[in-house]
């Protein structure tokens, strides 16, 4: 089913020279898997419409913020009416307030909070704090594991950086980077021996609690229990849910597993397409943050009320009952049926599933850390994302990322997108 691209192709050639890859993020170039990006003219519910008007399922959904499908009239209306009320104003407003109530209410371990613009200022912001707090300055972070792009956390990442095989950024001073241990993701024994030898100077453990950035991997039992078990050495337990937020379940990985951690960060989903980030956690340590504590940090759009009506909006049709059990059971039917399909056309795969978030791995063994991620055919990735695409299903442009599952996918959706992956599979 040949597309054309005629105008997605015109817009990259003209995007080319304005903007390196011609993107603004980079795995949006298409490098990894081959063939052009089309250009997004508009999307609704669980449907994207490029410029040339064709029209895809979307499992992006704008990299996982999109949990109630795209353009929510409700959503569209808070928008729209915070909009004429005026932009930004730095100043507090209620909106923001009614918005840090409803994160508590998801998220109990998170008893204050600080709304920022980003994930990857939230993380930057709770390394920072967790070193405040303690006084020590190195942090472990396992590989594979992806926490936005500062400095200190461009070691080892995973998502765009794993595609394009570096473990670290050209740019980052090599004194920045020391004070970040990087450990194998699931591996207990490597975290209480490290805690054992080092734990004393470490203020953290940063973690995704389900890793989304190597594509889905799910932490073992004993994983979890050494990541509970870092808080006897001072150390104080970081869970990165910018990704698992509302995805895992409603209450995140934390509530999944039953772990409070002492510090999280959001984003993605709690924006509800606009740039919101949040890092929060125990009150005795958000009061070391300006201006109650020595901890700086300041954002000029932070909580800005369009991103606040847009975050609002969002959590709001969120705590409908029955939104979660249905996205999940419509995941769960769609992850069972595609892996009949694969096992059927002989391919060997294995495709972890939590919540509304899953990847579909081309390789016959576990994938359990970035090892055994990097170990997955990405050239047969490739071949069936461009299948896809000419199928009509969008997928992430790379095998190191998680799909996404929205409230707006359906039956017709779902049926959809089977007779895709049934053709690119068997192709
Ligand atoms: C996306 C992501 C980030 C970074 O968030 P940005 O909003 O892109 O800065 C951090 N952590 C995790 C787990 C993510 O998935």
């Amino acid at each position: 089913m040949p597309r054309s691209l005629e105008k997605s192709r015109a817009w990259l050639t003209r995007a080319e020279q304005l903007m390196p890859g011609g993107v603004n993020s980079p795995v949006r170039a298409f490098r990894s898997v081959g063939g052009d990006p089309p250009f997004i003219a508009s999307a609704n519910g669980a449907w994207l419409t490029d410029e040339d008007g064709n029209r895809y399922v979307d499992y992006v959904n704008s990299w996982g913020p999109a949990l109630l499908g795209h353009a929510h009239p409700d959503v569209v209306a808070a928008v729209s009416a915070a909009a004429a009320r005026g932009m930004s104003f730095g100043a507090p407003t209620a909106a923001e307030v009614e918005m840090a109530e409803i994160v508590r209410r998801f998220y109990p371990s998170i008893e204050m909070l600080r709304m920022v613009s980003s994930g990857t200022e939230a993380c930057m912001a709770a390394i920072r704090l967790a070193r405040g707090v303690t006084g020590r300055d190195a942090f472990v972070k396992f590989e594979g594991c992806y926490h936005g792009h500062a400095d200190a956390l461009l070691v080892k990442a995973g998502s765009g950086l794993a595609t394009f095989g570096e473990p670290d950024s050209a740019g980052v001073p090599a004194d920045f980077a020391k004070h970040t241990l990087t450990l194998p993701y699931n591996d207990p024994a490597a975290l209480d021996a490290l805690m054992a030898s080092d734990g004393h100077r470490i203020a953290a453990v940063i973690v995704e609690p389900v890793a989304g950035n190597m594509g889905c991997v799910i932490p073992t039992d004993a994983f979890l229990k050494s990541l509970e078990a870092v808080r006897q050495h001072g150390v104080l337990l970081i869970f990165d849910e910018v990704m698992t937020g509302w995805r895992v379940s409603r209450g995140g990985a934390q509530a999944y597993f039953g772990i409070t951690p002492d510090l999280t960060t959001l984003g993605k989903v709690v924006g509800g397409g606009l740039p919101v980030g949040v890092y929060g956690g125990k009150a005795e340590y958000m009061r070391r943050i300006s201006p109650l504590g020595p901890v700086y940090q300041a954002g000029t759009l932070s909580g800005n009320p369009l991103a606040t009506a847009a975050g609002l909006a969002t959590l709001r049709l969120l705590e409908t009952p029955g939104f979660f059990e249905k996205v999940e059971a419509t995941t769960e039917h769609l992850c069972r049926e595609l892996s009949a399909i694969a096992s059927k056309a002989g391919v060997p795969h294995t495709l972890p599933r939590v919540g509304s978030m899953f990847t579909l791995f081309f390789g016959a063994h576990a994938v359990r850390n970035f090892t055994d991620a990097k170990q997955c055919d990405m050239g047969r990735f490739g071949r069936y994302h461009r299948s896809m695409l000419d199928h009509g299903v969008y997928l992430p442009a790379s095998g190191y990322e998680a799909c996404f599952v929205s409230g707006a996918h359906g039956e017709a959706e779902v049926e959809h997108t089977l007779a895709a992956a049934h053709a690119a599979l068997n192709a």
